[in-house]
Order: C-alpha cells, then sequence, then structure tokens
C-alpha cells in the first residue's frame, strides 16, 4: 500500500499507428488500425495516437467517428500555418473537428528550421503555438504539442526552443514532448537537456519522443525519465522510419519489472496486462505479415533460450531443488511477459535438454525410460542429416509425442501430384501450377485440386481445402513465414524447409522439412503444422 501512495504516475504514449505507419513496408488498412488500437487499450496505454486527420483517407475516416477506448484517442497534426488566423487554416480546423480527446500538435523548435522550413520568423512561429494550443483547449481537447527536432534546437539556440516549449505550456497545453526527430542525440545528452528543461517546465508535463537511429531510443527514453520526464512515447516492436522509434514493448517490461523503476513509477500497465505483451508484439507482427523478430528483448523467440547443454542441465536442477524460478540464468521470469523458457534441443545437449522440453509441453516421462534414450538417438540422428529441432518446437514436439506413443494417426495422403506448366511463348508465357492431393480419413477418400501461386503453395491450398471432419480445427490456421536453405552446396545439396504457422488464439509454431527435394521438404513441414495444430487443438482420431 504505501508502495502504491508514494510512486509517481508515468504515461505511456503510442504512435504504432502515427509515427510507425511512416516505416517503409507498412500500410495500415483502417481494420488494421482498429485492431492494433485496441491491442494498446487491451495493454493500458494512456494515449493511442491513431493518425493525422485530413492528410489521408483511412485517417480521415478513423476519426470521422468516436472510437471507444480506455485510452485518450489522439489526433495528430500541424500547428496553424505562419501568416493565417487558427479559423483560416484549413488543415487545423479539420484536426479540431476530428472526433479525438486529445491533439498531439508538431511544431518546429530549432531557429534555422524555422527560418529555412517554415520560412517565417520565430515570433511568429511562437505565436502559431499558442494559437494552436488556445484554439485546441476551447475545442475541449487535451492537448500536446510535439517540438519536432528539440534536442538539436536547443544544441543550436537553446533560450528559443525552451520558448517555443514554454509557448505551449504557458498557454495550457498538458503536455510538451521534446523529440529526438533525428534520433541522434545521446542518452547522456538528454539526460543532461532534460533536465534543463524541467527546471522551467514542471516535469509532470514533459514527454520524451526518441527515435533509435543509434540504436539507443529505449536508453534515451529512460535518460529523460531520470531526467524528469513523466512521458514517454514510443511504438509497438519500436516501429517507425528509417531504424524506429523508441521500443515500448522493451520499455515497459523494464518499467514493470526493474526495481529501479517499479519502485518509483506506476503506469497504466497491470501485472496482468503485462502477462499480454509477448501476445501484443506477435499479433502486431501478424497484421504487419511479418515473422516476429526471435531475438527481441523480453519477448523474442530466444530472449530465454538455453542451448549449452550444462546450463540446461543446471536450471533443471534448480527447478528440481524447489526454486520455482530459474534465478540464476535468467533476469526476469519469462510468465510475467507472456513468455516462455526454451531449451534448445540440439546436437550438443544432452538428455537434461531433452527432459526440460518435454516438461514444458508436459509430456511426463521418467528419466530412465528406454524411450527417452531413443528419443535422443533419434533427435541425433535427424539433426545429423539437416534436421534443426532447436528452431522447429512443434517438429521437435510431434517427434517426442510419436516417439512416447500419443499422436493419433488422423489421416493419411496416400497421393499428391504437382504440376507446373508454362503456357504462351517468350515474355507474354504464363506459369500456371496446379496440386492433386488425396487424403484418407478413415475409410473415406476426399480428392482435393488447387491452383496456386507456386508449387509450394498449391499443394498447401489442396491439402488444406477439404480435411473432413478436422477442416473445422484449421480453419483459422495460417501460414505466416516459410524459409529455405540448401544444405551442403553441390549434387549432395539437401534442402531445409522452415514454415511458421499461426492460429487464432496468436499462437505461433515452427515445422520443418529436409529432403534433397524442395517439395518434399516443403511437404513435410506443412504436414508437420497441420497435425500440430490438431493435436494442439484436441482433435480426435
Ligand atoms: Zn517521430
Amino acid at each position: 500500500m504505501t508502495r502504491e501512495m508514494t510512486r509517481e504516475r508515468l504515461y505511456l504514449f503510442d504512435t504504432t499507428l502515427r509515427d510507425g505507419a511512416q516505416t517503409n513496408g507498412v500500410d495500415f488498412t483502417l481494420a488494421d488500425k482498429l485492431v492494433i488500437a485496441r491491442l494498446l487499450d487491451e495493454l493500458g496505454i494512456d494515449y493511442v495516437e491513431a493518425g493525422y486527420p485530413g492528410a489521408n483517407p483511412i485517417d480521415t475516416a478513423l476519426f470521422a467517428e468516436r472510437r471507444p477506448l480506455h485510452a485518450k484517442m489522439t489526433a495528430f497534426g500541424m500547428t496553424r500555418r505562419p501568416g493565417r488566423s487558427a479559423s483560416n487554416d484549413p488543415g487545423l480546423v479539420t484536426l479540431l473537428d476530428a472526433q479525438a480527446d486529445a491533439i498531439c500538435f508538431v511544431a518546429k523548435s530549432w531557429d534555422y528550421h524555422v527560418r529555412v522550413a517554415l520560412e517565417t520568423t520565430e515570433e511568429e512561429n511562437l505565436a502559431s503555438i499558442r494559437d494552436s494550443v488556445r484554439a485546441a483547449k476551447a475545442k475541449g481537447r487535451e492537448v500536446l504539442l510535439d517540438c519536432e527536432h528539440f534536442f538539436d534546437g536547443y544544441k543550436a539556440k537553446p533560450a528559443y526552443a525552451l520558448a517555443c516549449a514554454k509557448a505551449a505550456y504557458d498557454e495550457g497545453a498538458r503536455w510538451v514532448v521534446l523529440c529526438d526527430t533525428n534520433g541522434g542525440t545521446l542518452p547522456h545528452e538528454v539526460e543532461r537537456i532534460v533536465g534543463e528543461i524541467c527546471a522551467r517546465i514542471p516535469g509532470a508535463h514533459v514527454g520524451i519522443h526518441a527515435h533509435n537511429d543509434t540504436e539507443q531510443a529505449v536508453a534515451n527514453s529512460f535518460a529523460a525519465v531520470r531526467a524528469g520526464a513523466r512521458q514517454i512515447q514510443g511504438t509497438l516492436n519500436g516501429l517507425g522510419e528509417r531504424c524506429g522509434n523508441a521500443n515500448l514493448v522493451s520499455i515497459i517490461p523494464t518499467l514493470k519489472l526493474k526495481k529501479e523503476y517499479a519502485d518509483r513509477f506506476e503506469t497504466g500497465v497491470s501485472d496482468d496486462a503485462l502477462t499480454k505483451i509477448t501476445r501484443v508484439s506477435r499479433k502486431l507482427e501478424e497484421v504487419l505479415n511479418r515473422a516476429p523478430n526471435r531475438y527481441a528483448p523480453y519477448v523474442g523467440d530466444s530472449a530465454f533460450a538455453t542451448k549449452a547443454g550444462i546450463h540446461a542441465s543446471a536450471i533443471m536442477k534448480e527447478l528440481n531443488s524447489g526454486l520455482t524460478e530459474a534465478e540464476s540464468y535468467e533476469h526476469v521470469r519469462p510468465v510475467t511477459i507472456g513468455n516462455r523458457r526454451k531449451v534448445l534441443v540440439s546436437d550438443q545437449a544432452g538428455k537434461a535438454n531433452i527432459l526440460a522440453e518435454l516438461d514444458r509441453i508436459r509430456l511426463a516421462v521418467d528419466k530412465d525410460d528406454p524411450r527417452l534414450t531413443r528419443l535422443l538417438d533419434v533427435v541425433k540422428e535427424r539433426e545429423a542429416i539437416g534436421y534443426a529441432y532447436e528452431t522447429a518446437d512443434a517438429s521437435f514436439e510431434l517427434l517426442a509425442r510419436r516417439t512416447l506413443g500419443s499422436v493419433p494417426k488422423f489421416f493419411d495422403v496416400s497421393y499428391f501430384d504437382v504440376k507446373v506448366e508454362q503456357r504462351g511463348q517468350n515474355g507474354g508465357a504464363e506459369v500456371l501450377t496446379t496440386a492433386v492431393v488425396k487424403v484418407k480419413i478413415g475409410n473415406e477418400m476426399l480428392i482435393n485440386a488447387a491452383e496456386g501461386n507456386g508449387p509450394v503453395n498449391a499443394l498447401d491450398v489442396a491439402l488444406r481445402k477439404d480435411l473432413g471432419k478436422y477442416q473445422k480445427y484449421i480453419e483459422n490456421l495460417k501460414l505466416t513465414d516459410y524459409r529455405v536453405r540448401i544444405l551442403d552446396g553441390g549434387t549432395g545439396a539437401v534442402t531445409r524447409v522452415l514454415i511458421e504457422s499461426a492460429d487464432e488464439t496468436g499462437d505461433h509454431w515452427t515445422t520443418i522439412g529436409v529432403s534433397p527435394n524442395i517439395i518434399d521438404a516443403s511437404f513435410q513441414a506443412l504436414m508437420d503444422s497441420i497435425i500440430y495444430k490438431l493435436v494442439k487443438s484436441g482433435a480426435e482420431a
């Protein structure tokens, strides 16, 4: 209780849908934006900056109606143009009419940019800030001012950069946000400059917006908090222009789990919401149709992975000796962020790794069971010919369950045929791919044919077109990544295919196939993915 009372409130502002939408190759639809806004809301983010009304049809439509969220729905836009009145600037009028709880204005705070980019006077820029803040407040909106290029501006002319921030604060803006727009400022500079600003504007009204161009956006955000700032702006998975914005998916667990911050600050993210952050991070990648970064801190697949046999056996010893967590090898408990410990099964691993992995998938087996030795032998044999079970967790689980005798025989593929043909001639030629698959389920024979975008896709579509009584389990199964590697070049080359799949619950898993033939390797990985999904869903043979 005393902790609650003495902790200061720190506010989280997400701009995945605005600054994050500037990322190369990212194009959110309106539906995507609404899905992501809801994820952010579930997480307990205070502000969701959802777009720039008037800048494009999607953002205009987004702000045309109220979107009920706990978070403050924030619209982004520019302060009034130099030489115009607030009511005479159509961009500002559109922004003021947007259905938003808060408005985040962006304004220049570097005298050089005021002269060269804005082609106006320093005084007119200050007047534009004051007028815009006043107009938004008159509309009943909470107001934030993003001071663009603040740190470079402050280094060039401190009094003017400060005057821009002060103008907004004195006019009643809830927040002035110091932006490291080109991402080049270093943590010790951020800490010094934010400290100087917080001596003149209360830190409870100061925010930080850091970009990741020296890979220190997260460190810069914490430097600003140490110096007094009480709002952090960032994006999910560090999405953003160039090298991205400060990654809230890394910042939030640090705020919640590291004593220095957890003891001093409170955020809108509950302990329960924190356990969803791994899923939220992966869900964003799914919306973007990208493979999740397995090396991401806290939430990556490898964040709590151990390969060396000696570590794995030490972790098992800690767990068996009554310690509930493998404290000496993990800086935080994976379960607190919804991630999991992963003990990698590999050719250098011993029985301890296998046992740990079986424990995770809740396959009870005695450590002296001879089937365990057989499983270890099979893993070693298969890894020698190119399988990599440390990556393909779902294929490992199937192999283990089969060796221990618990995978039902759901169906048989008795035949498949893939045909690739070229029609037409020369430059105008069209390549068509078709696949036919015969599937036997009990006494029933199903024949599926499909066209596809290449042989693997055709095979996948045909295989999953009709699986009879199992169809309902695989309806929401999606392939999210497909990777091919050729092992040992030359005539003896072998192809390794890794397929990543996901389903409606947000789970994702990886399966593997190895063969001299790429279609065969892909087929193995596809089959494993489907069978894994059936096992996971509790389908009965
Ligand atoms: Zn930015």
